[in-house]
Formats: structure tokens, sequence, C-alpha cells
């Protein structure tokens, strides 16, 4: 259990050519834990990302998530298993500008379940009494936040996060840094992020360093650090 890539490979085909974006990735990734991928622009990373949130396809290889075997999810199936178990995390949170907060979170959350299940999420990243505002009456970390809520609300097994803070000053990345871990802690998700964050290294649970393609290095931290 829990999430296992084999040999997998990404080919893009452009104007004729062949670009190999991830070649021969071999992974393993515990549930519960919190994971960094790092490397250079270009290595892959978000190709990486984006396999393992069923938004992209690979050519070859296998990506396993609990019992769903991701890679080979055809149209349809992709779209289940990315409702029930993913939750993405943009550096550009593309939250709708017309829609209040509660709204936005109110697009991603099952009908069964809101209002109750929004107001929990409101709270629960620290936004209370901001419900009926606009993305724009909001500051760049509160509406992470908003993203963040919005990517929890169905409780995903696995949240991807591609540069979360890549956007925010440096004491907004730690309070976005603090919640990712609440989340992580309190519902025991499974957490990948993509980040330049030296903080964000320092707590997670693996590194994983890309490069051209290929996975660099792979590191397991024994000291975790902790958030305030
Ligand atoms: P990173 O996230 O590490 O910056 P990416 O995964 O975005 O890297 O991209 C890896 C490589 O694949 C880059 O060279 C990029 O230009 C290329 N690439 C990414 N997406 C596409 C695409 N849709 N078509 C062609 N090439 C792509
Ligand atoms: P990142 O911030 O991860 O480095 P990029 O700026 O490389 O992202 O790419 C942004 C988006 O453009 C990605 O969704 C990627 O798939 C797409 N993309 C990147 N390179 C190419 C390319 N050479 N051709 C087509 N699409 C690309």
């Amino acid at each position: 259990m829990g999430l296992s890539i084999q040999k997998v490979n990404k080919i893009y085909q452009s104007g004729g050519t062949e670009f190999h974006a991830l070649n021969d990735i071999n992974l393993e990734i515990e549930i519960g834990e919190i994971c960094v991928i790092l490397g250079p622009s270009g290595s892959g990373k978000s190709t990486l990302l984006n396999a393992i949130g069923g938004i992209d396809q690979v050519e070859s290889g296998s990506i396993a998530i609990n019992d769903w075997n991701v890679s080979s999810l055809k149209n349809k199936q992709l779209v289940t298993f990315r409702r029930e178990m993913v939750g993405f995390v943009f550096q550009m949170h593309n939250l709708i500008p017309n829609l209040t907060v509660y709204e936005n979170i109110e697009l991603a959350a099952n009908i069964s379940e809101a209002p109750l299940k929004i107001d929990e999420m409101i709270k629960a990243v620290g936004l209370e009494g901001m419900a009926d505002r606009f993305p724009r009456e909001l500051s760049g970390g509160q509406q992470q936040r908003v993203s963040i809520a919005r990517a929890i609300v169905r409780k995903p097994k696995l949240l991807l996060c591609d540069e979360p803070t890549g956007s925010l000053d440096s004491n907004t990345s730690k309070e976005i840094l603090t919640l990712i871990k609440q989340v992580n802690r309190n519902y025991n998700t499974t957490i990948l992020i993509i980040t330049h964050n030296q903080a964000i290294s320092q707590m997670a649970d693996r590194v994983i360093k890309l490069k051209d393609g290929r996975i660099d290095s792979v590191s397991v931290n024994d000291t975790v650090y902790e958030p305030e």
C-alpha cells in the first residue's frame, strides 16, 4: 500500500521530435508521508506530479496508489480517481475570481456533504468569517488557504502541491507550510510538494531530487523539523 512507481517513462512529442521528460522513474512512498520533490527547472517535477495525480498519462511503467492502478486508468476512471483520491494546490491558486471563498470551495465539495463540510474547511484553514469574501479581497496567503481548503474538502488520500509557496513572502510561506503539516497530521494525508523552499524540505519525511527526468537521489529525514 502507499504510492508505488515503477519504471515510469514520459515522452512529449513536439515538432516531430521526442522529449524524454521522465526516464525509468522508480519510487516508493508510504501513506502519511510528506515528500518533497526538488530539481532544476525542466527536470520533470511537474510532469511527475501530474502523472501521479492522473492529470497526465505516461508512456510506460506503472503508478499505483492504494488499490488504484493509476497508469492503466482510462478517461472516466481517471476522473473518478482524481475526485476520490487527489487534491491539487498550485503556485497560482486558480481561484475563480467572481465566486466567493465559500463558493470556490463548494465547487469541489460533495453536494451531499455541503454546507457543513465547507464551513469546517474554512475554519480548518483559518479563514473564519471570510466565507463571503471574493479572492481579490484576500491576501496572497489567504488565497492560498482557500485553495488548500478546496483541495482537501473531499478528504483526499493524496495532496499534490506544485510550488505552493512560490509566490508568497517567507512569513506567509511559513504559515502555509504549517497548514500543510496540519493537514498531514489531522487527516493522515500523504503529501507531495514541489518546492524550492528550504523550510519545507526540512519538514519533509522524504526528499526526492530529480535531474534530467531521472531520480538523482532520495533521502529520508531522520530528524523531521517541526514548524512551530
Ligand atoms: P519542472 O517541473 O521540473 O520544471 P516539467 O515537468 O514542467 O519540469 O518539464 C520537464 C520537461 O518537459 C521540460 O523540458 C519541459 O519543457 C517539457 N515539457 C513539459 N510539458 C510539456 C509539454 N506539454 N509538451 C512538451 N514538452 C513539455
Ligand atoms: P514549471 O513552473 O513547472 O517549470 P513550466 O513553465 O515549464 O512549468 O510549464 C508550464 C506548463 O507548460 C506546464 O503545464 C507544462 O506542461 C507546459 N509546457 C512546458 N514546456 C512545454 C513545451 N515545451 N511545450 C508545451 N507545453 C509545455
